[in-house]
């Protein structure tokens, strides 16, 4: 028998609606990349909404299924674009600004982008590759200085295109299991794989987020968005700041720890988000530079990478800031668990308590994860048993976009996440290792696999392989060992760095190099890794 309660499909309609509704009086607080602050209501953001809406489907012709790109900071302009886009039935595809140029061309052209909504500070980084796009037939100018000119073709300013809208937008009627945004991740080998956020997913992941377990906010809230909107859809925080009727303060470019810092103080921050890199630096500077008055903020939620429990403890000794570990992936919207005490860990020693919010935490409701053995078999929870974690449920991706690689599945319908784990008997997942071979720094990818088909692309070099090494600040960053073709030959640091920047951006190109004879290698013959890692961890690489 059904249920007798009404349809209501979750949507990004319905959150802003209910933002609109709920908090009109709510603040979105931008610092802009001109360093200028610009502030206005949610019941501001609806109405700009409305207008965007109306100049995206009359102006610029999307229609329903129609992917368009944003290549933008976080500021009002790009959260107006997460909303409208999705609002009128299209596809927000957030584009990683931080690629290279290659990867860039080929998520523009694999997604398949009508118009690309860009900040015109990025505007030199797609003027290089404009000219191979295949579907991009306009892009519009977001915050352009008076004198800006650029090489792109077809280009409007995002305020010309908005001003003159009206503020009465019909919402078209949309399914809850419709696409509303995309995101690419990088790949291990090829090039990156697109994500679909469905408007269901987006919802409930929203609105889980905003939950005590979870990130705990409120209306009583302002929130800093340090993670960037082209990174999973900004974690949905400007999804949940709506639903949870808390502030937002959005940084754009200002992102070195000073100008953070600064933004947290001015605005009474109270919380805020980011990747460890991130925290690293603000802790470093409020220790060099501390700041005069106490600030408001009172938590940071770090994901992306491992929260350390060092950097833990001195934010909460020196400046009684808790930080909460989370972990996520971009296949699962990205947030699955965080980790925070319980009152049954009262009474623990603060070392133990450390350890336990260092660990990856616990799922969210909506979430299932498991550790498999090698074996296949289900791993017990005894938070020793090693595996890989797998994860289902209502925001975790079931096929990747044009292409649904088999292998990332398993057979009973649950995601592979790459991730080595533990779970203990309380439910606290920590990640061990990572089968992927990627390299993760300052919170963005690395291939270890395309770096070392580069450096075997060079006529000296005969094997490359690349592992990630842990990195205070970045958290981790890529060695290369190398074997030379001719024992008697050299090739310096300099020449491979050189060699590389042929193909790869400044951060993905590896800084230390280590001469070796021979790659060590597996039964089966591949480049074994694991050893590579221990000879490094005992010193033996140098
Ligand atoms: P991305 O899809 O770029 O968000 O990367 C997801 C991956 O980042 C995960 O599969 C983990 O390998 C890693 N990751 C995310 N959060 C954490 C965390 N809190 N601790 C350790 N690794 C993490």
């Amino acid at each position: 028998m059904e249920g007798l309660m009404m349809d209501y499909p979750l949507t990004t309609n319905t959150i802003l609606e209910y933002g609109n509704s709920a908090f009109p009086h709510k603040k979105l607080i931008s610092h802009l990349p001109d360093g200028t602050r610009h502030e206005y209501t949610y019941g501001d953001l609806y109405k700009r909404t409305k207008q965007l809406a109306n100049a995206l489907t009359k102006k610029l012709g999307i229609n329903k299924g129609d992917i368009v790109g944003t290549f933008a900071w976080n500021h009002y302009q790009h959260v107006e674009l997460y909303y409208a886009i999705p609002g009128v039935g299209a596809v927000c595809h957030t584009i990683n600004i931080r690629l290279s140029p290659q990867q860039t061309e080929f998520i523009i052209n694999h997604s398949e982008d009508k118009v690309i909504f860009i900040d015109a500070s990025l505007v030199p980084l797609l003027e290089k590759i404009s000219a191979k796009f295949e579907t991009v037939e306009k892009f519009i100018i977001i915050n352009a200085p008076e004198n800006f000119t650029t090489t792109l073709n077809n280009t409007i300013h995002y305020e010309d295109l908005v001003s003159d809208q009206s503020e009465i937008y019909e919402w078209p009627g949309l399914k809850e299991n419709e696409a509303c945004g995309m995101c690419y991740r990088s790949g291990t080998t090829g090039m990156p794989k697109g994500v679909l956020y469905s408007h269901r997913s987006t919802y409930l992941h929203a609105l889980t987020i905003q939950s005590p377990n979870a990130g705990n906010y409120s209306n009583a809230d302002t929130i800093l968005l340090i993670v960037p909107q082209f990174h999973v859809m900004a974690w949905g925080f400007p999804y949940m700041c709506l639903l949870s009727g808390s502030n937002m303060v959005m940084p754009s470019s200002n992102l070195n720890p000073q100008a953070l810092i600064k933004i947290m103080e001015t605005e009474t921050v109270n919380k805020a988000n980011g990747v460890p890199t991130i925290w690293m630096g603000i802790y470093d500077e409020m220790k060099r530079n501390p700041p005069k008055e106490k600030l408001a903020l009172k938590e940071y939620l770090v994901g992306g990478s491992a929260l350390t429990e060092s950097l833990i403890e001195g934010f909460e000794k020196d400046f009684g800031i808790e930080g909460v570990q989370a972990w996520g992936m971009t296949e699962t919207s990205p947030l699955g668990t965080a980790s925070r005490l319980q009152p049954e860990h009262k009474g623990l020693p603060n070392d133990e308590k450390i350890r336990i919010r260092a660990k990856q935490g616990i799922e969210f409701p909506g979430i299932e994860m498991r550790i498999v053995g090698e074996d296949g078999s289900v791993a017990p929870r005894d938070g020793k048993t090693m595996g890989e974690l797998q994860v289902r449920g209502v925001w975790v991706i079931r096929s990747y976009f044009k292409t649904l690689n088999r292998e990332n599945f398993t057979e009973d319908g649950w995601f592979r996440t790459g991730d080595v784990s533990t779970i203990d008997a309380d439910g606290y997942m920590t990640i061990t290792d990572r089968t992927k071979d990627l390299i993760k720094s300052g919170g963005e990818w690395i291939s270890s696999v395309s770096l070392e088909s580069a450096l075997m692309a060079h006529p000296k070099i005969k094997e490359a392989a690349v592992i990630a090494i842990p990195d205070t600040k970045w958290s981790e960053r890529p060695l290369a060992t190398i074997v030379l073709a001719d024992k008697e030959d050299t090739v310096s640091e300099e020449e491979l760095k050189q060699f590389l920047s042929l193909n790869f951006v400044s951060y993905q190109i590896p800084d230390r190099y280590v001469f070796i004879d021979q790659v060590p290698r597996t039964s089966v013959g591949k480049f074994d890794k694991k050893e590579i890692r221990r000879l490094f961890s005992e010193g033996e690489l140098s």
